[in-house]
């Protein structure tokens, strides 16, 4: 199926885990993909070799998306060599875990300046060139947490709970430009953002035992919805939230 041939695709924190897997699902569905890295020049590399080899074009682009500076020039790389950004995927995203009392104010502002300040001005960059283009696809890995409390990581849940509502802003205004805007919410997925905490068998079965579906997902559960909401079949999907959480909300 190359129902996304001739879409560029910009996906960040693409080097591993969930981005990773979405890089290389919109690259098997025809997409040219951007895979940006903030440190892991070397996965990110091999995600974009990856790609290469399925006959995509690729480039493994460093911008720390808490500044916006690196955002404008990873953004300016990519439209130089490639054209304008026709999908993008907002993944970046850190969750230090901590009590209320305890988080310090440098936290706090890389937890917002990653997740949600990162998103917004990406989202901003891309949106000018789609309304232009009259096409386009903003897709955010929020988090379940965009709804329900974390208890473990409050601004990380703040932060997915700004997620919600930065789409549902951006979809009500630019949807009418042949643009869709929604989030992927994860649940319980096995990556390094919680490869520690997963590592205790005791905490392992204590979350297995709350998600209804029973298991944990892998990235590549979590993929196939991004390169769907990215095609022109959920054309008519905007501003909404996919739960892709084994019933974890419920
Ligand atoms: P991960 O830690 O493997 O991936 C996060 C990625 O973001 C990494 O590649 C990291 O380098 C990148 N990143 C972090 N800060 C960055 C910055 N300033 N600039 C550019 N890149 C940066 O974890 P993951 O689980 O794959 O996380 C991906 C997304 O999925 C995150 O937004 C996370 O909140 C979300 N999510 C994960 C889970 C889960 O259980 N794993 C659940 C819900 C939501």
């Amino acid at each position: 199926m190359n129902s996304l041939a001739g879409k560029l695709a910009l996906v960040t924190g693409a080097g591993r885990g969930i981005g990773r897997a979405i890089a290389l699902d919109l690259a098997r569905a025809g997409a040219d993909v951007v895979v940006n890295y903030n440190r892991s020049r070397e996965q990110a590399e091999e995600v974009a070799r990856q790609i290469e080899s399925m006959g995509r074009r690729a480039a493994a682009i460093q911008a720390d998306v808490a500044k916006k500076a690196d955002i404008d020039r990873m953004f300016d790389a990519a439209e130089a060599s490639s054209g304008p950004v026709n999908i993008l995927v907002n993944n970046a995203g850190i969750e230090p875990r901590a009590d209320v009392c305890d988080f310090d104010e440098a936290t706090y502002d890389a937890v917002m300046a990653t997740n949600l300040k990162g998103a917004f001005f990406c989202a901003q960059r891309a949106l000018r060139k789609m309304r232009d283009a009259g096409w386009g696809r903003v897709i955010n890995v929020s988090s379940l947490h965009e709804l329900t409390p974390t208890g473990f990581s409050a601004l990380y849940g703040m932060s997915k709970g700004g997620m919600a509502l930065m789409m549902r802003e951006m979809a009500k205004s630019y949807s009418r430009h042949g643009i869709t805007i929604n989030n992927v919410c994860p649940g319980a997925t096995r990556t390094d953002i919680n490869r520690k905490v997963l590592a205790d068998p005791a905490y392992e079965a204590k979350v297995i035992e709350k998600i209804p579906a029973g298991f944990i997902a892998e990235p590549e559960d979590i993929a196939p919805t991004v390169t769907f909401l990215a095609s022109d079949a959920a054309r008519y999907i905007t501003g909404t939230s996919i739960f892709i959480d084994g019933g974890l909300w419920l």
